[in-house]
């Protein structure tokens, strides 16, 4: 019998080959979901979808994206959002 925490469903059944033919039924954590852009819902790409335990031995520059807002918002989303401040100020300048 399993071990009582692997009834949950946080953990994934993974049906493993053993020598001779036989199988056994392994369980492994979830991979978490990938990281999305907060306006627009798309992939963002360039982070790694690891457990934070995995993720804490990766470098910085693996885990983020290096520009303002990198991982949390999109390239075009960004864009388009920098366009738009810098045309508000121009207008409140006036
Ligand atoms: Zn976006």
């Amino acid at each position: 019998m399993a071990d009582a925490r692997f009834k949950s469903r946080s953990f994934r059944r993974v049906a493993k080959r053993t020598p001779k033919f036989g199988s056994k039924m392994t369980f492994e954590r979830r991979k978490p979901r990938k990281a999305v852009c907060a306006i627009c819902g798309k992939e963002i790409h360039g982070v790694k979808n690891l457990l934070p335990k995995d993720l804490r031995k990766l470098a910085k520059s693996q885990r983020t994206v290096a520009r303002p807002y990198g991982a949390y918002i999109c390239s075009e989303c960004l864009r388009k959002l920098m366009k738009e401040k810098a045309r508000l100020s121009k207008y409140n300048k006036q």
